[in-house]
């Protein structure tokens, strides 16, 4: 039995159970045909590396549009190798202490919500040249940064208290329900005649 190697955990296991993913290289067979690069994987394996390229597309997806908001916030050309090891902290819940990468937090942020608490800031940030003087890109990156991280915590915050306040007032909304359902049991007849329900005589 032919013994392929799968791309996700690196062990063999039988060509003819596993799932293959072909793609064209472009390039053609000397019969003329398509030639195609093939790669191996268990099923369970298959999922999982299908799941982590999505990830991964959806991360560079995120992170391309955060990036492009950043050049147009910050007026540059480009990004430079620093801002974009702070976005990536902040992404990974890294930080550089003695110039090692320390997990500071229990999760990083996504880059989606990154970008929103740039959006909320903006207004703010666009003031700040109004009081301060910043003197070169990078002071104005990290300052606006360490704004937009604060307003990330009061973000939270605030959206821990509103969801709070939501659970509370679901609560009431339910103790509401069945008190309500309590009493239309209690207030029920237990036999109604029919001509009982017949309203014609209060008309
Ligand atoms: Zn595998």
């Amino acid at each position: 039995m032919k013994e392929v190697k799968c791309q996700w955990c690196g062990s063999k296991g039988a060509k003819k159970e596993m799932s293959c993913e072909a793609k064209p290289t472009g390039k053609l067979n000397k019969n003329g045909s398509q030639k195609y690069i093939r790669k191996y994987f268990h099923d369970d394996c298959f999922e999982a590396y299908k799941q982590d390229k999505k990830f991964k597309e959806n991360e560079a997806a995120e992170f391309d549009e955060l990036y492009n908001y950043l050049l147009d916030l910050h007026r540059l050309e480009r990004l430079d190798s620093r801002m974009i090891e702070r976005i990536q902290d902040l992404r990974n819940g890294t930080v550089k202490y003695q110039n090692q990468k320390v997990k500071r937090y229990k999760e990083g942020v996504p880059f989606r919500k990154i970008l929103d608490a740039y959006k909320f800031s903006e207004q703010q940030l666009r003031n700040v040249h109004n009081y301060k003087t910043l003197e070169s890109s990078w002071q104005e990156f990290t300052y606006f940064l360490s704004i937009v991280i604060s307003n990330m915590n009061e973000m939270k915050e605030t959206n821990r208290r509103s969801k709070q306040q939501d659970v509370i007032r679901t609560n009431i909304i339910n103790k509401q329900i069945q008190v309500q359902s309590e009493i239309d049991i209690k207030i029920k007849p237990k036999n109604i005649r029919k001509d009982e329900l017949d309203i014609s005589s209060f008309l």
